[in-house]
């Protein structure tokens, strides 16, 4: 990828790095790293703080590590692993030979902790959990010393050599920090550093019973790693005051600088993990890439492209305070790429037929029909015209009201790019009464779409050839939810209450322009009128092609209007 399209517009953190890189603190050097837990898949929050990170990188002649922060083997998974580097590389980001993983330091980490026990500065207690949290206190209360605080530094050694073989079982000790357990910040009353875990670890394996908590492996990971400013979200402002004390009392030998940022969300989505896992095993969605889940691989899978994805990030910006990012704009910066570079086709999803009457049975006529307007370089195709035609069923209307301007009993229209068509009669079903075939006229002299005796009409509809078309399947897809923040708390209601029935609408009778018989995944396009689609890399197979909705055309027929 070239500079200018990583470089992020400046923000408080470009401005702490600037100021930090003209000091020469750390000698000048700017190392950041996108640090994941591999317990789920990634979605359109980490893209902000992977843009972030490997953004900045690249903008300042740093460099950016990937690590893995994988220190819970109970939740953590291979699979996940291996999905997130393929979204971060689809993302448009690369971090060379710098992947790690946390549990890589696990013997340091050890070692470190050892340092904490030997200086006084950390302590092995025998309550549970349940107890230890009963002693933290409040925020107006102190908290209450373990009675295992002064062990002797000879009985924590020893215990906490027993904890790592194995000699106790799961949640009987842990590890904590000897710090003040009347501490303001509640994060600082003795935190836990180690826990006993008699799990396999999927790259450890069963090495180690015990496991360093986020709060002792990120900053020691970091350090380790030689990172010099380490960014993450506002969660961990509080966190801050324990990663210095962590990192001030071992024998660390650089200090990143931990800075926050505003987490990303978005109305209409929920971006938590643990929710995202709960709607897949729980069979909401089919899987972390049904094209409705807000993870890269969903979004990926729905037709958004990394370009898109990483000029949203850029326009949301950087900010130190939690706020809600409208859908609506990643929505319209979906459109903007596709608008410049999908080729527009046209496409009937609820086909209804029309037979032209006037039109010579076996007859074809190939017509010219421009790739994309907004692409000189783009071109032009053929088209096939022909007796039995397919238009959109919600383009006829038989009784339109007033502001109806589309086909009618009577009325003239425009086929795009062929010819006027007058409606002459309507077919119905005997029993239902239901439209199922127009009879029209057609007037040669307007073929390519203008009438040389300069009659105007009020409509250009899109039509495809039945007796050319490509069958198709179309899913059309909406937003997850139908409530602007499903998170927020209703009366015994959950996020999974707002659930959007409608996010999913699959057509299978679609008639396609025959230029789409071969479109294999990763092929994008507008249909004319209906909306930016693309391929599905699961299900589409040739011959049967399955195309999913990206997004809408906002005011697609107000536009179409003013053309015509
Ligand atoms: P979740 O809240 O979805 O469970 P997480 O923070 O637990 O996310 P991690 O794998 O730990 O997930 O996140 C990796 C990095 O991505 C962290 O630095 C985290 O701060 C960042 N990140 C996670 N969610 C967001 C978000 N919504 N906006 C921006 N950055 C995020
Ligand atoms: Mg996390």
């Amino acid at each position: 990828m070239t500079e200018n399209e990583t470089t992020p517009g400046s923000n408080f953190i470009t401005t702490i790095i600037e100021t930090d890189l003209k000091a020469n603190i750390h000698n000048g050097r700017l190392a950041t790293r996108f640090p994941p837990e591999p317990n789920g898949y990634l979605h359109i929050g980490h893209a902000k703080s992977i843009c972030l990170n490997f953004g900045v990188a690249n903008t300042y002649n740093g460099t950016c590590n990937l690590r893995f922060d994988d220190t819970n083997p109970t939740k953590e998974d291979v699979e996940y692993v291996d999905a997130i580097m393929e979204d971060v590389r689809w993302l448009g980001f690369d971090w060379d030979d710098r992947l790690y993983y946390a549990s890589d330091y696990f013997e340091q980490l050890f070692a470190y902790a050892v340092q904490l026990i030997q200086a006084g500065k950390a302590y092995v207690d025998d309550l549970s959990a349940d107890e230890i949290r009963q002693h933290r206190g409040t925020l107006t209360e102190p908290g209450m010393d373990s009675p295992w605080r002064n062990r002797s530094v000879e009985e924590n050694l020893s215990l906490f050599q027993g904890m790592r073989a194995g000699d106790f079982e799961d949640g009987s000790r842990v590890l904590r920090a000897r710090i003040d357990m009347a501490h303001p910040n509640l994060i600082m009353r003795d935190p836990t550093l180690y826990r006993i875990r008699k799990t396999r670890h999927h790259r450890t394996g069963d090495t180690w019973c015990i496991y360093p908590m986020y709060d002792f492996t990120h900053c020691l990971s970091d350090s380790i790693e030689g990172i010099t400013h380490s960014l993450c979200t506002l969660e961990f402002e509080n966190n801050r005051t324990l990663y210095d004390w962590v990192l001030d009392n071992v024998d660390a030998t650089c200090h990143p600088q931990q800075i926050e940022f505003a987490r990303l969300n978005l109305s209409y989505t929920v971006l938590s993990k643990r929710k995202l896992i709960q709607l897949v095993e729980e069979g909401f969605v089919d899987g972390w890439d049904d094209p409705r889940m807000p993870t890269i691989c969903g979004l990926r899978r729905r037709g958004y492209t990394p370009e898109a994805i990483r000029s949203f990030c850029d326009r949301i910006g950087l900010a130190k305070r939690d706020s809600v990012v409208d859908v609506a704009l990643l929505e319209y910066t979906i459109r903007e790429d596709l608008n410049k570079r999908a080729p527009r086709v046209m496409g009937v999803l609820r086909p209804l037929k029309v037979v032209i009457e006037n039109y010579p049975e076996g007859q074809m006529d190939e017509l010219e029909a421009v790739n994309n307007p907004e692409d000189p370089n783009a071109g032009v195709r053929k088209v096939p015209f022909s007796r039995e035609i397919y238009i959109e069923r919600d383009d006829f209307m038989e009784n339109p009201p007033k502001k109806f301007y589309r086909l009618g009993p009577g009325r003239e229209v425009r086929l795009r790019y062929a010819f006027f068509v007058t409606c002459t009669d309507v077919i119905k079903d005997q029993t239902t009464g239901e439209v199922i075939e127009l009879r029209c006229t057609y007037d040669p002299t307007t073929r390519g779409g203008d009438a040389p005796d300069g009659r105007k009409v009020k409509a250009t509809l899109h039509w495809v050839s039945a007796a050319h078309a490509v069958d198709a399947e179309v899913r059309l897809y909406d937003r997850l939810f139908s409530k602007a923040n499903p998170d927020e708390k209703e009366a015994d209601k959950t996020y999974k209450d707002f659930l959007n029935p409608e996010a999913l609408e699959v057509l299978r009778d679609c008639k396609l322009e025959p230029c789409l018989a071969d479109a294999g995944p990763g092929y994008f396009c507008q249909f004319e009128r209906m909306g930016y689609f693309c391929v599905d890399t699961k299900d589409s197979q040739p011959g049967v092609p399955v195309f999913n909705r990206t997004v809408t055309l906002r005011d697609a027929w107000a536009k179409l209007q003013k053309k015509s």
